[in-house]
């Protein structure tokens, strides 16, 4: 422990925001830089506990109490050993996890929990600017030779183990760029694309190949990938959107969230000119409370929207941790995104009965109120409020409903894979499907999910090629008990 008393001489402080009226005008990160003293009284809070719950709450093991007391100490180069021993990409995650962690933190019983994250991005990012983080190249190569079809932070984890161990990695991806949902999905004030640019530089002079627009199921079939490979591991993610299928659907002007966050990453990039669903003056309502939701807006208030309403069908949660959800578990409680910061109206029990519309076009929005019925403290079922139904209007409907699974009629219809009870892609302990050689990891295994999860998916994942492929494996085991998953 860096300082015993750390806990109770310092409160909990992360970086400032940039101020709302600045950061709406543009796509930048929105965190000001925070001072390394004022981290390292962070890091001090850490009470370096006999069990480290923390580590426990992180999907990937992360050594939480050892970075700490390295980074209190200025051992910034032991700190970043300690991170990348289990975590690939901290970049990521110190950017866009929701710190499963920090709900585990034995701090967290009765006071603010440990600014985790935030420690976590600072360590990798004073490496990058250290010139510490280098291309890792494997000293030797085995010979096999392994495809990963798909890009996102699962098949990128994958790739990054498997070339570390000596094979020969080509990643398949059927868009234009790398990234899966960092780079298509998540909108640039939460990640600026230069990070994920920088760590394909290093993976890519580490010798891992990437081809991008190919399309496995239709490019490359998935019997000849199975013949010219040793392995595949699908990491095609979970790309079905959940559809609202009510009366007025068919109205031009309501849109998957994908397709306006993508159009939105596309155009920032250079890679479109124009946007082909945009909020700029329109009165904008997104169906649907989770991340993806969350990104919408603020992507809306970028773009000028008139006004943004969100709806969630769920009641609205508490803002302290449930009773009947007690630490260390994740708790189901109202969390505010700085997209919600900026603007926009939240309504919860809400259920969208019709869109209405003229001349083809959306123009409005009918729902109804609902009183949800509790059973062991969760929401089971809901019945609507009678006089409750509302009129709202509408010229951009964004629908944020989740997803479904991952696409099951192409490479996965052509290798006859199996699917489990959710129409997710079905594994093994060892993450190989129902084809010998053929695994799978990330959300096209998990359902939709969280990149820190998808990282712990493609390292799990590796380590199981590397078992089939050699008979035994150097990779990591995953270290720490999982706590359920978020
Ligand atoms: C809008 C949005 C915001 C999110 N925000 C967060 C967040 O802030 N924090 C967080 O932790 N999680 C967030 N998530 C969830 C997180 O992004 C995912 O859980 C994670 O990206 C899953 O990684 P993956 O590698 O399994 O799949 P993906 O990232 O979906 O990548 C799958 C890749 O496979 C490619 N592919 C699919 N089929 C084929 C094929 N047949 N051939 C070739 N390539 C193919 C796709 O093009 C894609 O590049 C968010 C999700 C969304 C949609
Ligand atoms: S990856 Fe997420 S859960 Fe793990 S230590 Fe970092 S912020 Fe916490």
């Amino acid at each position: 422990m860096g300082k015993p008393t750390g806990f109770m001489e310092h409160d909990r402080q992360l970086p400032e925001r940039r101020p709302v009226e600045q950061r709406v005008g543009d796509f930048r990160e929105i965190y000001r830089p925070f001072a390394e003293t004022d981290l390292r009284d962070q890091a001090a809070r850490c009470m370096d506990c006999g069990v480290p719950t923390c580590h426990a709450g992180c999907p990937l093991g992360n050594r939480i109490p050892d970075w700490n007391d390295d980074v209190y100490h200025g051992r910034w180069e032991a700190a970043l050993k300690q991170l990348l021993a289990t975590n690939n990409f901290p970049e990521f995650t110190g950017r866009l996890c929701p710190a499963p962690c920090e709900e585990a933190c034995v701090l967290s019983i009765n006071a603010p929990a440990v600014t985790i994250e935030q420690i976590e991005k600072t360590i990798i990012e004073k490496a990058f600017a250290a010139g510490w983080v280098r291309p890792l190249p494997p000293s030797r190569r085995t010979g096999k030779k392994v495809a990963v079809v798909g890009s996102g932070p699962s098949g990128l984890t994958c790739a990054q183990q498997l070339n570390r161990a000596g094979h020969q990695v080509t990643v398949f991806e059927r868009d234009a760029r790398p990234g899966g949902l960092l780079r298509y999905g998540i909108p640039d004030f939460k990640l600026e694309k230069g990070i994920l640019d920088r760590r394909l530089e290093l993976m890519q002079q580490e010798g891992v190949d990437f081809r991008c627009g190919v399309q496995a199921g239709a490019d490359r079939d998935g019997p000849s990938l199975c013949a010219d490979f040793d392995a595949v591991v699908l990491c095609t993610g979970s790309t079905r959107p959940r559809d609202l299928p009510i009366p007025g659907r068919e109205l031009a002007g309501i849109h998957f969230a994908m397709e306006f966050l993508t159009g939105q990453n596309r155009v920032l990039a250079g890679e479109e000119k124009h946007l082909a669903v945009q909020a700029h003056g329109r009165q904008v309502v997104v169906i649907g409370g989770g991340d993806t939701g969350s990104d919408c807006i603020g992507t809306s208030h970028r773009q000028g929207a008139a006004g943004v309403v969100n709806f969630e069908l769920l009641p609205q949660p508490p803002v302290d941790r449930p009773q009947n959800q007690p630490w260390p578990f994740w708790p189901m409680r109202l969390r505010t995104s700085s997209s919600h910061e900026e603007g926009g109206s939240r309504h919860w029990n809400i259920l969208t009965k019709r869109f209405v519309g003229e001349n083809g076009r959306v123009t409005g929005i009918e729902t109804v109120e609902v009183d949800w019925i509790e059973e062991n403290g969760r929401p089971v079922r809901f019945e609507e409020i009678p006089g409750s139904e509302k009129t709202w209007l509408a010229d951009l409907v964004l629908l944020a409903l989740g997803f479904t699974g991952p696409e099951a009629d192409t490479v996965v219809a052509q290798l006859d894979l199996d699917l489990d009870e959710r129409g997710n892609l079905h594994t093994g302990d060892d993450y190989m499907t129902s084809r010998p050689g053929v695994f799978a990891a990330g959300d096209a295994r998990s359902g939709q999910s969280l990149i820190v999860w998808a990282i712990s998916e493609g390292r799990e994942a590796a380590r199981g090629v590397d078992l089939f492929l050699m008979g035994r494996s150097d990779l990591p085991q995953k270290e720490g008990a999982d706590l359920p998953r978020v």
